[in-house]
């Protein structure tokens, strides 16, 4: 097993107050309820749905019961592990599209605690950390890839590099919203490309803010692999259950 060990290093000390500085000048609003003066408030934080041990121990999906979930049997994936800090409601979905779209960059420190009490409780192997890529015209239009800023905190944190060129987006996919598993999967095949000679024979973690149907993750693993990679898992902020016959309550939905 390793031990993860995360350190508030001076470099996170240093961005943390940089961020409480600007935000006495700019007074923030809570991404939940609106008061000002918090990016994300106390009282609406405590109240985010964070999962506990009853999940499957391969892909991570709440059970009730410590276990390994049907679809898990079938032991085919190329990802070894999945994990989410909680449920994709809520505050942790505010939390979430306020960072993705609203350049809401001085949120991503306060997620940090519960990512690492994912890791500490999780047996991973890992050496490197790589996002999930937005395509280049997102990139662009967005001007940051909002997983790299969580992730570079994680990795100053943790003492483990992230490596953002390490998969790259090929072509531009459809987005997945209406889209069932099946299609998902057909949708994201061959997406990505990955940079063989950094990635060969190591051990990494992916990350991602929200997990679906894992058809995403699925596909950057098999990427990785066949690039060479060694172990692969993934840790996400969150995780959304497409619900049967459904309104879209609590899925991953994208703003236009
Ligand atoms: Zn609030
Ligand atoms: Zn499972």
């Amino acid at each position: 097993m390793q031990i993860v060990q995360y350190k508030n290093t001076n470099w996170l000390k240093a961005y943390s107050l940089a961020w409480k500085f600007l935000d006495l000048v700019y007074p923030p609003e809570c991404v939940h309820c609106g008061k000002i003066g918090f990016r994300c408030c106390p009282v609406c934080w405590e109240q985010r749905s964070l999962y506990d041990q009853k999940i499957c121990q391969i892909c991570g999906k709440p059970l009730g019961q410590n276990s390994v979930c049907a679809d898990c049997l079938p032991a085919s994936s190329p990802l070894e592990k999945v994990r989410s800090a909680g449920e994709y409601d809520g505050v942790l979905r505010d939390f979430i599209l306020s960072l993705k779209y609203q350049r809401n960059i001085g949120l991503a420190e306060l997620i940090l605690p519960d990512l690492m009490h994912v890791l500490t409780n999780t047996c991973f192997q890992f050496e490197l950390l790589i996002p999930v890529p937005l395509n280049k015209f997102r990139q662009r239009e967005r001007g940051y890839n909002q997983v790299t800023t969580w992730g570079k905190l994680l990795s100053n944190g943790l003492d483990i590099p992230i490596l953002s060129t390490g998969l790259k987006r090929e072509r531009n996919t459809a987005s997945q919203v209406t889209l069932s598993v099946e299609e998902r999967l057909e949708n994201v095949c061959d997406a990505f490309s990955a940079n063989s000679e950094m990635i060969a024979g190591k051990n990494i973690l992916l990350l991602d803010d929200v997990i679906t149907t894992g058809a995403t993750l699925t596909e950057c693993a098999r990427t990785l692999k066949q690039a060479g990679a060694k172990h692969i898992s993934a840790l996400t902020i969150a995780r959304s259950s497409i619900k049967k016959g459904n309104d879209k309550g609590g899925m991953y939905v994208e703003k236009s």
